[in-house]
């Protein structure tokens, strides 16, 4: 008998029949000897639809609001589900965040779990009941409601998990597991039986929302045994492990893309001491968050910089550079909003030359200019036009041969 921890994405539970096809799953994992606490999401684009709400009033509402009218999603369906558990005769019983006591810092829309008291569930597991806990949300030190961030009930899943040290912290969702790269992009993608914490922490962090990152990073800081599964079909899913001499020792595990960054570029800076920190900083201090960043070698006194920001804090960014610009005496400002990352992920990188000059020679053979590379121990990302992301994830994948057993 063992705890099992299952969440249930949006689209698992996007209907009324496909809460009763989880109520149905959670059931068979109780007749095989079982405890489970399930935690849910909110049925596929009821957040969107309400955030969409409280924008169409005020687009700068406040960050308390919008967490208070988000958890509302996950409290219809943590209802919906304990009724049609109840209805087969199944005991169980519904807990929002806050009635869990799963504690939060006050950082509302990404608010951070500090602790969870498992006291409630513990108590509930032993009268045989199954908990069914609200995905995404929490509660701060005063009582405020907070939520995790977009995909946020990973880390729920995750946290209570380690909390209540399951055998397993199970992620039930739309795909059979964690595929070499977004199975929507490339049809013949192939799903991976094990990937390691490290390449699935690049691989979230890098654009592939199959899992939160910090549900990630959780898993690993807390050794919690991770799987992706499919919440329609029978299947072993992905185990999220550590890296062990057993495994297959890919190259490459996965490519990985983001389509929300855009590219800013500041030309003719002078070039002097302090040059990246003059610009960089007043982008930081505006709360906008960078990611890749390179600068050219210097030239006739002066120097260009470039950086990637995310998508939606493009105008800001622009304007706090133009603002540098004409601080520091440079020559010219220049960004474009339509450009993507595309990154080849695998910890079998760190003792194998030639991983950049094929994926380079790939995407020169498909005409596909590079505009910024960054590298790392386990990945290579770079910046592309946008237009060429489809092309470029699948010439790569094909070019690591990832690609189905044919
Ligand atoms: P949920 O609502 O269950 O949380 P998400 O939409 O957040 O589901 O995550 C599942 C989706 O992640 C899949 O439908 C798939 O399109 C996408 N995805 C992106 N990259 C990958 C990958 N490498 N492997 C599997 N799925 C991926
Ligand atoms: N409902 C939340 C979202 O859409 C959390 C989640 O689904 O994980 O972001
Ligand atoms: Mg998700």
């Amino acid at each position: 008998m063992a705890l099992l921890v299952q969440k249930y994405g949006g689209t698992s539970v996007g209907t009324v029949e496909r809460i009763e096809n989880v109520a149905e799953r959670v059931i068979r994992s109780r007749r095989e000897g079982h405890d489970v606490v399930v935690v849910v999401s909110a049925m596929s684009g009821e957040t969107n639809r309400l955030l969409g709400m409280a924008r169409s009033i005020d687009p700068n509402a406040s960050p308390r609001e919008m967490d208070m009218l988000a958890a509302t999603g996950e409290q219809v369906t943590i209802a919906l589900l304990a009724i049609a558990l109840q209805k087969r005769g199944q005991e169980a019983r519904s807990y929002t965040g806050a009635q869990v006591r799963i504690l939060t810092d006050a950082a509302y829309t990404k608010a951070r779990i500090r602790e969870i008291d498992t006291r409630r569930i513990r108590d509930d597991l032993r009268e045989g009941r199954v908990v069914v806990v609200a995905g995404f949300q929490g509660v701060d030190a005063e009582g405020n409601i907070t939520t995790l961030g977009r995909g946020g009930s990973d880390t729920s899943g995750v946290a209570l998990a380690a909390a209540l040290k399951a055998d397993e912290c199970q992620i039930y969702t739309d795909v059979d597991g964690v595929y070499t790269t977004d199975p929507r992009v490339v049809p013949n993608a192939r799903r991976l039986d094990k990937v390691t914490f490290e390449e699935m922490l690049e691989m979230a962090s890098l654009g592939s929302k199959v899992l939160q990152i910090r549900s990630v990073e959780f898993a690993g800081k807390y050794n919690v045994p991770l799987r992706v599964l499919s919440s329609f079909e029978d299947g072993p899913g992905t185990l999220i492990t550590y890296e062990d001499n057993g495994m297959e020792e890919a190259l490459i595990s996965g490519i990985a893309f983001n389509r929300d960054e855009a590219q800013l570029t500041i030309k003719g800076v002078p070039d002097a001491p302090g040059v990246a920190y003059r610009i960089l900083g007043p982008v930081a201090d505006g709360n906008v968050e960078v990611d890749m960043i390179v600068q050219n070698v210097g030239a006739d006194g002066t120097t260009d910089l470039t950086f990637t920001v995310h998508r939606n804090d493009y105008d800001k960014a622009m304007g706090i550079l133009r603002k540098v610009a004409d601080e520091v005496g440079a020559r010219e400002v220049s960004g474009n909003a339509r450009i993507v990352k595309v990154s080849v992920v695998g910890v079998g990188m760190r003792s194998h030359a030639g991983i950049a000059s094929t994926m380079f020679g790939a995407l020169a053979r498909e005409g596909i200019n590079i505009h910024m590379i960054s590298t790392s121990e386990i990945k290579i990302s770079v910046v592309v036009d946008e237009k060429y992301l489809e092309l470029a994830v699948r010439t790569l994948h094909d070019a690591f041969g990832l690609d189905k057993a044919a």
